[in-house]
């Protein structure tokens, strides 16, 4: 049966339901216009809605959404928004509703086959990958989860949604490791997208990395989303990344009108790793060599930033975005906030790694 909207709900009782439910509403807040009435707040996030409403000794939420995979998705969301601000607090919480049950594979995952690979640069590995049914792949965020099985003869065990929404990871020898990357492209006809993924250095075991080099056609994988990541509506745009931006960036490039302008300045190690732009819009771009700096120790792309900082223009709005690696990412966030002025909606800053740091750490 076709709905106009799919509903859930939850009841989620805390020994203190308030605290949990305020320090909700501030962290959504950070990255979302959260609306506040008295005892509620609804936050519209990007594949639907959800609702928190206090009562005595628990919060409702309400997850609305137009169909059942993005209800699904922001059922998981919001229940690891939930779990993570719990802290140590165990809490218990199901959904009823539409998409309600367990054990089943997440509407939002998709079993993909790798069906070709190519070296586009030295460092940078496109993947294509075939699946079914991408027709969502395409809106709704950039980014996906590539989930990566153990190696063969193991047999492959995908997660199974648990009541409370979060998927239920299969564990020991049959853990998958996940990644997060950005689809470079997509052919829903044909059935594929392309993620272009980094190969780089590191002195601790990078299961990203190592799955990229590795990979051969006949291979398979895990992929859940899509979510987050694209530049909001503007008409001057900076854009600001390194190398495992450069996905990201290429489709934003690739979607802005002959109308818009755009800074762009990326940082890659040297000029092999340079890559071909395609866009409509006037662009002004600088490639940054790290010229034998090890990646995330140079200020390249703050002083970029510095040099090309966004100026408000009377009837022009403005949009900054950054994907980079965490301290270039946090020094970039802080001036377009403290130096620029930068409001929320006109600005996204993202740390897509941290050296020395593995994702899941
Ligand atoms: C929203 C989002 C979108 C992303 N899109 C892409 C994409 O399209 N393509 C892409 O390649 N990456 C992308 N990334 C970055 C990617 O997820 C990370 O680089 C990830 O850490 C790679 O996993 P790994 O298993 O190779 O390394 P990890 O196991 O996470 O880390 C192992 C070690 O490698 C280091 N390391 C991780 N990444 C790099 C790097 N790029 N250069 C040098 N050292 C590194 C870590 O600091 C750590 O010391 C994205 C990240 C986010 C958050």
């Amino acid at each position: 049966m076709n709905k106009a909207v799919f509903i859930a709900q939850t009841q989620v009782a805390s020994a203190e339901p308030e605290k949990l439910f305020e320090t909700l509403l501030t962290a959504y807040g950070e990255h979302y216009p959260v609306e506040r009435t008295d005892g509620a707040g609804t936050i519209p996030f990007l594949m639907g809605t959800a609702t928190l409403k206090l009562e005595d000794e628990s919060f409702l939420v309400t997850a609305e959404a137009a169909n059942e995979a993005d209800l699904s998705y922001l059922k998981f969301a919001i229940a690891e928004g939930i779990v993570h601000h719990a802290g140590a607090q165990e809490l218990n919480f199901f959904w009823e509703g539409d998409g309600a049950g367990e054990g089943y594979l997440p509407p939002f995952f998709r079993e993909m086959t790798v069906i070709a690979v190519q070296n586009i640069t030295p460092h940078m590995r496109r993947i294509r990958l075939r699946g079914n049914d991408l027709a969502r792949f395409t809106t709704g965020g950039l980014h996906i989860r590539l989930l990566l099985p153990p190696k063969p003869p193991l047999e492959v065990k995908w997660p199974h949604l648990g009541a409370d929404g979060r998927p239920v990871w299969p564990d020991g020898e049959y853990r998958l490791m996940n990644r997060v990357y950005t689809i470079r492209d997509i052919h829903v006809a044909q059935g594929w997208v392309d993620i272009d993924m980094v190969v780089h250095p590191s002195t601790i075991a990078a299961p990203g990395t190592e799955w990229a080099i590795q990979a051969q056609p006949g291979d398979i994988v895990g992929m859940t989303g899509p979510g987050g990541g694209d530049a909001g509506e503007a008409d001057i745009y900076t854009l600001i990344g390194d190398e495992t931006a450069l996905p990201a960036i290429s489709r934003i490039l690739e979607r802005l009108p002959a109308t818009a302008t755009v800074i762009v300045r990326i940082e890659v190690a040297d000029e092999a790793e340079e890559q071909a732009l395609q866009t409509q819009a006037q662009l002004d771009l600088k490639w940054l060599h790290r010229n034998g700096a090890d990646a995330g120790t140079t200020t390249l792309l703050i002083d970029a930033v510095k040099d090309a900082a966004p100026v408000q223009v009377e009837g022009q709005r403005i949009f900054a975005w950054a994907g980079c690696e965490f301290d270039a990412f946090k020094a970039i966030r802080s001036f377009w906030r403290k130096e620029c002025g930068l409001k929320r909606e006109e600005h996204m800053a993202v740390a897509y790694w941290r050296r020395g740091v593995a994702e899941e750490d």
